[in-house]
């Protein structure tokens, strides 16, 4: 499409020009296709005047990490696994639980729903979501006998359920006016492709109406290595992600931001950097839930993306840091107590009316796309038609 620039008479720069700014337009239409989400926003709160004395007990949280591991596999049907949801139930006592059963491929999975309602409760749900499965073979071993042989999933599984678990434990001590669900997902990290067919099957069986009261669908996965270093995540709603921006500013974890102390910030959290991952935010996302996924998909000190101990036999409790358990923790009290995640009431939208508004951006995005292309299209055929006659001349 470049026009070679010997060629351009000054007559045939400002029809260039308008070119530009045509194919711009073009441009500019598909950005805006590919940004639509749910139109919410969140009150309004400052975290550091809700700084202080966290009850979150990392110590607690990486001793479950031991426990899950010691268990074995916690493969979809197994013992393990049952056992795992049977205690979280025993440990969690303020909490009513719901089971949801589901077939899917060739097992039986069990998706494990806490909730805590407090008597003054508003409408709004807030989820704090992890899969409490681990993986069922390790295809990124060196070792290719050993790929076949489920991994312990120390930081893969259970870091995030240790963190949900402990969150179970205080949430009921916080005195606030609206509901959390824990949601322990299964078959997050099954098969092949890691089917999240448990948020899956979750998502499929809601209507709009009990998707429209959730404020917030947080998933927490792979957040207890030792060297921290979480990005933004797409898909994911954006307003969901800048409260997270100013919790981790606030607990010192967005380097060049100072802390609620004055402290300087360390790099833990860079939400100018973003990677696509598929998890279990995405089927809510996809419900128009505002969802986000917190991950840090650099598996050891100084691993690639997706690289490091991630699905292998290295992904053990010597990988999990009670350190990083404990800053995971501390951002999710710190977002509860400030009503972080409290959608201001008149965009507390339903499912049903996000996806008529996203569906009318994506009509007047393509009918804007079509007008810009004519244009397009137009000029080049302005410059063709001038430049044969320039020649003729
Ligand atoms: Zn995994």
């Amino acid at each position: 499409m470049l026009i070679p620039s010997k060629d351009i008479s000054s007559l045939n720069k400002t029809l260039l020009l308008f070119a530009i700014i045509a194919l711009l337009l073009n441009n500019s239409t598909l950005v805006l296709a590919s940004e639509n989400e749910q139109q919410i926003s969140y009150i309004e709160t400052v975290p550091c005047d809700y700084y202080g004395n966290f009850s979150f007990n990392s110590t607690a949280a990486n001793e479950s990490v031991h426990w899950q591991v010691e268990l074995g596999p916690r493969l979809p049907g197994s013992n393990a696994s049952f056992a795992l949801r049977e205690s979280i139930k025993e440990n969690l006592t303020d909490w009513t639980f719901e089971e949801e059963t589901h077939y899917r491929e060739d097992f039986y999975l069990t998706n494990l729903i806490a909730t805590y309602k407090p008597f003054n409760s508003s409408s709004q749900e807030i989820y704090l979501v992890a899969h409490y499965d681990s993986r069922d073979r390790a295809e990124r071993d060196d070792n290719e006998s050993l790929r076949d042989i489920p991994i312990d999933g120390a930081n893969d599984g259970a870091s995030a359920t240790a963190v949900l678990i402990e969150m179970g434990k205080i949430i009921p001590q916080m005195n606030l006016n609206h509901t959390v669900k824990l949601f322990f997902t299964d078959a997050e990290d099954q098969g092949e492709r890691a089917g999240i067919y448990g948020s899956k099957a979750w998502a499929e069986n809601k209507t709009d109406d009990e998707l429209s009261d959730i404020s917030a669908f947080i998933v927490i996965d792979m957040i207890g290595d030792y060297d921290l270093h979480f990005t933004h995540v797409w898909p994911g709603t954006s307003e969901l992600w800048l409260t997270i921006q100013s919790l981790a500013e606030a607990l010192g974890l967005v380097e060049g931001e100072e802390d609620c102390l004055g402290n300087p910030g360390v790099d833990v959290f860079d939400i100018d950097t973003s990677h696509g991952v598929i998890d279990d935010h995405v089927a809510a996302f996809e419900r128009g839930v505002p969802a986000i996924d917190i991950i840090d998909i650099h598996s050891g000190e100084g691993a690639e993306k997706w690289g490091g101990y991630w699905h292998t036999h290295n992904d053990t409790i010597d990988k999990v840091s009670a350190d990083s358990l404990g800053k995971i923790g501390q951002l999710l009290e710190l977002g509860l107590l400030s009503n972080s995640w409290i959608l201001n009431s008149d965009s507390n939208v339903t499912a049903e009316i996000n996806e008529t508004e996203q569906n009318t951006d994506v009509e007047n995005s393509f009918a804007l796309g079509i007008i810009s292309l004519s244009i397009t299209f137009g000029v080049f055929l302005i410059i063709f038609v001038l430049d044969y006659r320039i020649k003729k001349i």
